[in-house]
């Protein structure tokens, strides 16, 4: 995409129709996996070829590779990011980093 089209689309006012219903919240809480998380995410390839923290996040130690930590997590499959992508995504709890395992 070009320079112009992009300024163009950035200052193109965003016409919103706003909902009439009223306001859900939801809270989440976080529960800690215990065992494989591939397992829980990936349950048909338990016990054959799961998958590996070096496959899905390149490295074998699950470190995020925008700050080096290591805990995540799981996204709620009702997330537009699981939703749209179509996979068990992961927030990693120092940066926000988001990605898919
Ligand atoms: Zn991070």
């Amino acid at each position: 995409m070009d320079i112009f089209n992009t300024l163009a689309n950035s200052i193109r006012p965003t016409i919103v129709t706003k909902t009439k219903k009223k306001p859900v919240f939801y809270q989440a809480v976080l529960k800690k996996v215990e065992g494989n998380v591939y397992d829980l995410v990936y349950p048909h390839l338990q016990d054959k070829e799961q998958v590996t923290h070096k496959e899905r996040l390149g490295d074998e130690n699950a470190c995020c590779s925008e700050c080096g930590n290591n805990e995540w997590m799981l996204l709620a499959n009702e997330s537009i990011a699981v939703k749209q992508g179509g996979k068990p995504y992961i927030e990693c709890l120092t940066c926000g980093l988001q990605t898919h395992l």
